[in-house]
Parts: C-alpha cells; structure tokens; sequence
C-alpha cells in the first residue's frame, strides 16, 4: 500500500468517507521521498518511536519499518477506520486516540518503550500548535533522543536559528537550551494533500545530555527570556523591567558585569549572555 500516492490516499479516505479539517491541521504528505527520509534519521531497528498526529498512516508505516515499535497518538477519532485498514498489516504499531497536549508521555514511554534501547519522536505536526508540542516534549524532559517533526519552514527557521542572531526568538533560546536544532530538508507545499498555504521544512532537534550553561533558577530563567524577547523593538532594560518588574538599576547592573552595553536588546545576546544576566538577577533579587 502506498500512501504517499494521492489516487490510493484518495481513494481510501473517501471509502471510509473521511474529509480533512483544516482546523485540525490535517494536510496529509503525499511526497514518496519525504516520510522515509524523517523515518531514517529518526530511528533504527532498536528505537521506539512516538508519533503524533498520524493522520491516515503514511509516516506511521515508514516508521514501522524503519524502528522496533511504533506508539501513535492521534486526535481525531473519525481516523480510526481509516487506520485500522491502513495499519493492518503492521504488527509493531499502536495507535491511541487523545490529545497529544493532555496525555502523560513520561508514563507512556516508560510503559510501551521499556524493551527499546532508545526512544524518538518523530511527526508531521498539525501547524496549529507546532511550538506549543515541541515546548511541552522539551520542558517534560522525556527520556528521548531526538524530536525530528515537519515544521511550517519560517517556524523551522525560528526553532533553529542561531541565538544572538535576528531570527531568533524566546523559543530559539528555549529550544538550544534543551536540544541542538538543525533543518534536515524543505518540503514543497505541493507534497501535502491538501496543499498548505506555507512551505515546510523537517527539522532535527537532539536531545542534549546536559544544559550548554549552568542556571541559577531554571524558571526564572524563563521567565526573563519570554519577557527579554516580548517586544523586539524595544531594549532588554525596557522590556524586561515593564512586563516582569525587574527595576531597571538591577538589570543595567546585570548588562554593566556581563561587559554589554545597557541598551542591548534580546534577539543580539548569546546563550551565556542570557544566563550571566539571568543568574545576576537571581542572586541580588
Ligand atoms: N502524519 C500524517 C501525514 O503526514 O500525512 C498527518 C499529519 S497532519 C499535518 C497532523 C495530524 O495531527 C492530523 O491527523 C491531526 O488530526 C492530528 N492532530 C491534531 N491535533 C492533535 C493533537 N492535539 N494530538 C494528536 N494529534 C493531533
């Protein structure tokens, strides 16, 4: 059975009587190149993988071949004909309907993962909550490897782009904090059925065994970086002090012994700037 060919998808959606929602995020690859290129970086024959979101399948049975086992959570309850035909024939699968976002992962992979050497994540994210879902994997500091998931390609080039540089974000520091991110391939907007209005891009981000920097007070930390890049226009020392009531002395002070100049703004600073700054302001607050 091939998926990624849109007549065979087409067909098979329409007998079950599945039409796509587009709230949902559900555009389905139809690219033969695309899922066995992820499922190759994402795993071996030892890795349990965890997909979310596997739409009719088609990622899911490349992974199947390429992995130990595969656990699928998916959303729609509408799918579960349509994965049930498409999966019979894949014994090292499981698929489970809920949220993604609510469901206990950590439990999850120590339950069906146990017997794997190692754990992945690997999807083509519904777009409506890319950032959200990558944060939640991070921040849950789940026992896996890497996360390597297909992307809207201007949120790949936010998540991976170089912190200190002007595409980076609250999120780009969030993510190298975790993980060490690269953009594998771009991926047309004529690859998905039914078209996107946005190209994409398969990101990789792999798991660090320790943090690059040492933090005073991991939250805090946060806290500093989400308000530090709130308002891209304005300095560190405005926005920083309006949205989280850091005096503005205290955070000059922290500028002046990190050796920047106090009008330097988020987006310029390096993961150790940001962390000399924040681990200042935790010892005198
Ligand atoms: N993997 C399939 C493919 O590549 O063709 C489908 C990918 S489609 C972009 C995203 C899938 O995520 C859809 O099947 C959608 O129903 C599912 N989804 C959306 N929100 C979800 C959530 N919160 N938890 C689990 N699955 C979700």
């Amino acid at each position: 059975m091939n998926l990624a060919d849109y007549n065979t998808l087409q067909k098979i959606l329409k007998s079950e009587g599945f039409n796509t929602k587009k709230s949902l995020g559900q555009n389905f690859l139809v690219n033969p190149d695309v899922c066995p290129a992820m499922a190759q970086n994402a795993c071996n024959k030892e890795t349990g993988v965890l997909e979310i979101g596997p739409g009719a399948g088609v990622l899911t049975r490349e992974l199947a071949a390429a992995a130990k086992k595969v656990v699928a959570i998916e959303l729609d309850n509408r799918l579960k004909p349509v994965l049930a035909r498409t999966l019979s024939d894949k014994d090292n699968v499981e698929v489970i309907f809920g949220d993604a976002m609510k469901i206990d992962l950590l439990a999850l992979i120590g339950e069906k993962f146990a017997d794997c050497s190692s754990v992945a994540v690997c999807a083509n994210l519904p777009y409506y909550i890319t950032s959200p879902i990558i944060m939640m994997l991070l921040e849950a500091k789940l026992p896996i490897d890497n996360i390597t998931v297909m992307v809207q390609k201007e949120a790949a080039e936010r998540l991976c782009a170089k912190v200190g540089s002007r595409e980076s974000g609250a999120v780009t520091v969030a993510v190298n904090y975790y993980a060490k991110a690269e953009i594998l391939f771009e991926v047309d907007r004529d690859s998905f059925m039914p078209p996107p209005n946005v190209d994409s891009a398969v990101i990789k981000l792999t798991l660090r065994d320790k943090p690059e920097i040492e933090l005073r007070d991991e939250k805090e930390f946060f806290r500093f970086i989400k308000a530090a890049f709130a308002q891209r226009r304005k300095t560190l020392v405005n926005t920083v002090s309006s949205s989280i009531g850091i005096s503005k002395d205290l955070l000059r002070e922290a500028l002046n012994a990190a050796g920047l100049s106090e009008t330097a703004r988020g987006e310029s600073l390096t993961m150790s700037e940001l962390a000399l700054i924040s681990n200042y302001i935790c010892e005198r607050k």
